[in-house]
């Protein structure tokens, strides 16, 4: 089981020590833990968290290894910092910066490229879900973000129903099973067997054990839970407890 907290634009930095401090006094031996801080606090988080076990992650990189490209990070500029993971086609990047599948599989590429693992997100609209095409769209997404040839050891994916997140309201389990059984047969087809699938959007302490439960989820991408230690804890209980 893998829990993995997106702190997005969030919090302070004089809140970051006490969260980092919470993160570190809990052990949940068997689940991995990954936190994606806003990008001007990953060294001080990557020093904060060493030898916790809990790895630290970009929230976005460029596709470019350099250049001309202001407010923009590089991967390798990730891994320097101590990130050893970059969550890339989060659909607030895709909403926000109009980002699309082709540019997120070229982040991809040089995230690999410059050693890091990458976390890709996929997932539909509400307009898409209601329409009956959420499944050819999470698909397609797949398809066009996915690079060839990737190590399984070094990708996850992340299905994050666009309408769940930040919103409060979660996915029906029927339709979690749906979704990630679909996602598990495509990278099982590709021997991308060992790629785990993570389930985001409002994943609370009340709702975990439920979506842990779900046959192929392999764990859960975290937003607004994760600025709460406890509530963040109780999160990584429930993986615990299922794995
Ligand atoms: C996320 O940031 O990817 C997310 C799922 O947020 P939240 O848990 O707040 O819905």
């Amino acid at each position: 089981m893998i829990v993995a907290a997106n702190w997005k634009m969030n919090p302070l930095l004089e809140e970051t020590g006490q969260l980092a401090m919470a993160y570190t006094s809990q052990t949940y031996d068997g689940v991995t833990r990954i936190l994606f801080p806003p990008h001007p606090y990953l060294v001080h988080m990557a020093m904060r968290l060493a030898d916790s076990g809990i790895r630290v992650g970009g929230q976005d990189c460029h596709a470019a290894k350099s250049g001309a490209h202001t407010g923009d990070v590089a991967a390798h500029m990730l891994a320097a910092c101590g990130a050893d993971i970059v969550l890339l086609g989060h659909s607030e990047r895709r909403s926000d910066h109009g980002e699309e599948d082709t540019l997120v599989r070229a982040k991809a590429e040089t995230a690999r490229a410059d050693g890091l693992s990458v976390m890709i997100c996929v997932g539909e609209t509400l307009q898409e879900r209601d329409s009956g095409s959420a499944q050819k769209v999470v698909l397609s997404q797949l398809v066009g973000s996915m690079p060839e040839d990737i190590d399984p050891q070094h990708v996850m994916i992340a299905y994050e129903p666009v309408w769940a997140i930040g919103t409060g309201e979660v996915a029906s389990t029927a339709d979690i099973a749906v979704m990630h059984q679909m996602i598990r047969e495509w990278l099982d087809g590709r021997g991308l067997n060992a790629v785990p699938v993570l389930y985001g959007g409002s994943v609370k302490p009340d709702n975990a054990g439920a979506i842990f439960a779900v046959p192929n989820v392999d764990g859960a991408l975290v937003g607004g839970a994760s600025l709460n230690a406890n509530d963040f804890g109780a999160i990584c209980k429930a993986a615990l407890d299922v794995s």
